[in-house]
C-alpha cells in the first residue's frame, strides 16, 4: 500500500481540480478513465473505476457475478474447464 502523498490544488470557477501529473502517473490514470468520487467523513475520496475481468483483465464482454466482473471467455472456461 502506498503511503500518504499529497499536494494542494485550487478549484477553478467551474469546480474543476486537476489531478497532478505525478499522481496520475503513480496510479496509472489516463485521459478518459472514470473516477469514482465519494465523500467519507468530510473528505473527498477518488479512485479509478475498474471495468476489467477479475481473472484475466479483459475489458470486453463483461458480466457481473457476485459483485465481480467476469468476461465471456472466462465464464465459458469456468463453466467447461476441460474444453
Ligand atoms: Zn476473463
Amino acid at each position: 500500500m502506498l503511503s500518504a502523498i499529497g499536494t494542494a490544488r485550487r478549484i477553478d470557477a467551474l469546480g474543476r481540480v486537476v489531478v497532478p501529473a505525478e499522481i496520475r502517473k503513480l496510479l496509472g490514470l489516463s485521459e478518459g478513465d472514470l473516477l469514482d468520487i465519494h465523500v467519507v467523513e468530510g473528505r473527498i475520496v477518488m479512485g479509478r473505476i475498474e471495468h476489467r475481468c477479475t481473472f484475466c483483465g479483459a475489458t470486453d464482454d463483461l458480466t457481473r457475478h457476485r459483485e465481480r466482473l467476469v468476461c465471456a471467455s472466462c465464464v465459458r472456461e469456468i463453466a467447461n474447464p476441460t474444453a
